[in-house]
């Protein structure tokens, strides 16, 4: 006896017809392949985890206020963490921030979903970097966002032409990853933050810094976040909202991050955070509040600076000595990303993708550029982190990539 297939009772919403899962899952399947060095990934170094100071941490939320750690908790967040968050900002030069300025979020991940939920309606217009970090691209798509793409060079963001397009475009919101950018590497000049403030003013847009890469940088400090900045341009804090995040510093598993923004954004963020998680896990805030209030930050920074700087340059100096012409890049001054283009040069491979393919089968990964893109992707990019392979190791993945290459 045949039998007809039922029609499945799964129906899904048409906002997700605009969304993929990304390229870039199938290519983390392969890197469970033995001896394979990854320059794929985005995450930090597991080995540079403060475990101590987070086990101590844990026992004294634990201790300091058993109930309140375990119990069910305000959406906003746990208070004495925005007062930490509050006090975190305040040495980056952030004035007069006080916690109620800021909620606490699971990751920065959930801000920019919260600002996708209160913010983009379908077909609203939004400008991203081109490149920008791959799940907000895909985030705000799913509230319905048109996005454009800003050019980014080594400066940053292209001041110039976003001034055209908010002209043109009158978005809804321009998101920006102004220091050490994922995947872009690249650090917008005081110069250009500067006018980026005077430009929201001046149009009265909502500009969103999403900064959670801002504390790792490798010799000097990048300038001044958006947000510490707002107080010299006046009205500019009033079009700004800034995410910030734990991930990087400390640890992506706590999910902490949070959002400042202006107080009626503020409060529709939280009454949807509401719906969606009720709020960050207590536990989590608890303990990354006395993680902060033992005063370990300061020290940890310090630590995994020294650390990936040396990666950063043992990566730029191979890249160099080992690909000479066939690749252009930037040389990073924080965060975890090498952002290259590949030049063709001597008939080399100037795709990204094939590369990715080729350098798998001799058993080095990265991420190909293109998904980066929101719109117009440039081929020729590619993404390489050396945030989680040693010194030595790296060396090594640029000599397989060079063979790649070539081949
Ligand atoms: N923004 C950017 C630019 C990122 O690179 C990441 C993590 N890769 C996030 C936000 C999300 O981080 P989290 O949710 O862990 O704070």
């Amino acid at each position: 006896m045949s039998q007809v297939a039922a029609p499945s009772p799964v129906r899904f919403a048409d906002r997700l017809a605009n969304v993929e899962t990304s390229a870039i899952r199938e290519l983390f399947k392969l890197l469970g392949k033995p001896g394979i060095i990854s320059f794929a990934g985005g995450f930090p170094d597991a080995a540079l985890f403060d475990v101590e100071g987070i086990r101590e941490a844990t026992l004294a939320a634990l201790a300091a206020n058993p109930g309140a750690a375990l119990q069910y908790g305000a959406t906003e967040g746990f208070d004495p963490l925005r007062e930490q968050l509050a006090a975190f900002m305040a040495s980056k030069g952030v004035a007069e921030l006080s916690p109620t300025d800021l909620i606490v979020t699971t990751g920065s991940q959930q801000a920019l979903d919260l600002i996708g939920k209160t913010l983009i309606s379908p077909g609203d217009k939004v400008i991203v970097e081109g490149p920008t970090f791959l799940a907000t691209i895909q985030c705000f798509k799913l509230y319905g966002a048109e996005l454009i793409t800003v050019p980014v060079d080594g400066q940053g963001a292209d001041v110039d032409a976003l001034e055209r397009l908010v002209a043109e475009h009158r978005p809804k919101l321009v998101y920006l990853i102004p220091t050490f950018g994922n995947p872009s590497g690249a650090t917008l000049s005081l110069e250009r933050r500067r006018r980026v403030l005077e430009l929201a003013v001046r149009t009265n847009t909502l500009v969103v810094e999403d900064d959670p890469y801002g504390d790792l940088y490798f010799d000097q400090p990048p300038p001044p976040s958006l947000l510490a900045l707002s107080d010299q341009v006046p009205g500019s804090r009033a079009c700004l909202v800034h995410c910030g995040s734990l991930s990087k510093v400390l640890s992506p598993g706590l999910r902490i991050g949070w959002m400042v923004a202006p107080p009626a954004l503020l409060a529709k963020a939280t009454m949807c955070k509401q719906f969606s998680d009720a709020h960050t896990s207590t536990f989590a805030q608890a303990t990354a509040a006395q993680y902060l209030a033992a005063g370990r930050m300061p020290a940890t920074l310090q630590r995994v600076r020294g650390i990936y700087a040396r990666r950063a340059q043992a990566m730029v100096q191979a890249l160099r000595h080992t690909l000479g012409d066939a690749i252009d890049f930037v040389p990073p001054q924080g965060g975890l990303f090498v952002w290259a283009r590949l030049t063709g040069a001597g008939g080399a491979c100037h795709d990204g993708g094939v590369l990715a393919q080729r350098a798998i089968e001799r058993g080095v990964a990265f991420v190909p550029g293109a998904p980066f893109f929101a719109r117009d992707p440039d081929r020729a990019t590619l993404r390489l982190s050396f945030a989680t392979v040693d010194e030595d190791r790296i060396r090594e993945g640029v000599q397989r990539l060079g063979s790649a290459l070539r081949a």
